[in-house]
């Protein structure tokens, strides 16, 4: 794998991210990109710069509730909320105020390189604007239980819907998520993964990200993760509502604590579709 390749690639400029790479779309992000640069211009109100009008778009949101009880791997421990204070227990009492512990890879979260290679990078090494742009949705069909989707799989979406441009993420909708939360069906009667084809193919259209509905795009290796990430596509786990998308294409929003040296995190990904 070619870690420096992934380390230089996934780092940060911390004076400009580099958008347009980012998203795709290039008057979208030159549009950002000229506000920046110009450090003369009036500010342009926010509207303008994105040009939304938000009225004609739908919200969706890909993210389960993080809670105590969701499916995850035996390995994995569930997120615990304690209190420590609550408002008019005690004197001075003005706050509610918990402590929250969770093992990110559990809920919707998105993968760090360094959760399957010790070189590479952690959360706070990845480009906070990655889930930020456009999006193919590829809506696979696959059977019930353990399932690979394959090359042929994309290729044959590829032939009615025309090829994943070029830098957009991949949401990868089979409609696994339905059976959230129940662990039986979500991960213990299987999942559809990807085959080592189809991650190379994802990761040859230089994909930001792939998204799943699934705990993870590998059985029990990391083939998949390995292919992806060392090919600086992230990996966004647990999403949930790809389906209600009901388009080839979206645009994704979302972004990430900066967590040091940490494997994954929970993100809060949204995706903006035209009404
Ligand atoms: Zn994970």
């Amino acid at each position: 794998m070619k870690n420096s390749n992934v380390e230089e690639g996934l780092r940060v400029n911390r004076r400009r991210f580099t958008l347009a790479a980012l998203a795709g779309s290039a008057a979208f992000a030159s549009s950002l990109m000229g506000e920046t640069s110009s450090a003369h211009a009036s500010p342009k109100p926010v509207s303008s710069v994105l040009d939304w009008n938000l009225d004609s778009k739908t919200i969706i949101d890909l993210s389960h509730v993080q809670e105590h009880e969701m499916p995850v791997d035996p390995a994995l421990t569930l997120p615990t909320m304690s209190f420590f204070a609550h408002i008019g227990q005690g004197e001075g009492a003005y706050w509610n105020l918990e402590n929250i512990t969770y093992t990110p890879h559990t809920g919707t979260h998105m993968d760090a390189p360094f959760h399957v290679n010790s070189g590479w990078g952690s959360i706070e090494t990845l480009n906070p604007a990655l889930l930020f742009g456009p999006a193919t949705v590829l809506s696979i069909t696959v059977p019930k239980g353990m399932y690979a989707i394959s090359l042929a799989d994309i290729k044959a979406w590829e032939e009615k819907n025309g090829q994943i441009p070029l830098g957009d993420a991949v949401l990868v909708h089979t409609g696994h998520d339905r059976y959230w939360p129940d662990k039986k069906t979500y991960i213990d009667d299987g999942y559809p993964i990807f085959s080592k084809d189809a991650a190379e193919y994802i990761a040859s259209r230089k994909a930001r990200y792939v998204g799943m509905e699934t705990i993870s795009p590998d059985g029990p290796n990391t083939d998949a993760h390995q292919i992806f990430m060392g090919n600086n596509v992230l990996v966004v786990e647990n999403l949930a509502n790809i389906g209600e998308i009901g388009k080839k294409r979206c645009l994704t929003i979302g972004t990430f604590p900066n967590i040091k040296g940490a494997t994954g995190v929970y993100v809060r990904l949204l995706a903006v579709v035209d009404k």
